[in-house]
């Protein structure tokens, strides 16, 4: 199997929304993709993903926090799925003209002020 540009990409550390934002932009530029990007199919993109990534906790009932009895094939599948939703998000984000690094960080900020900690 030919060696892929990007298979080294684990060794990547703290990945920016920027870089993921300028790669999905590549990949879809070369691929005559764009013109299927508009703002409202990758909405409907995004909310599939998530009904995938839900589909993975369905009637599994609660599952503990780090997720100690799945199994590797699961913890994959899950990586998958969530990073299928982040990257339709980033994607509709661009597409949008929207900084979304810079939103989420006024997001929480805003939330901070609205949710001030209890003094005990
Ligand atoms: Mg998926």
């Amino acid at each position: 199997m030919e060696h892929h540009p990007l298979e080294g990409s684990k060794m990547v550390k703290d990945v920016s929304l920027q870089q993921l934002k300028d790669m999905l932009a590549e990949f879809a530029r070369v691929r005559g993709w764009e013109q299927y990007h508009s703002p409202r199919n990758l909405l409907l993109a995004l909310v599939g993903e998530v009904g995938e990534l839900s589909e993975i906790f369905q009637w599994k009932g609660e599952v503990e926090r780090g997720l100690p009895n799945w199994s590797p094939d699961d913890k994959e599948h899950l990586e998958e799925e969530l990073s299928d939703v982040l990257l339709y998000l980033v994607q509709l984000a661009d597409v949008c003209g929207l900084d979304l690094g810079q939103a989420a960080l006024t997001k929480i900020l805003k939330n901070a002020r609205k949710y001030p900690i209890n003094p005990t």
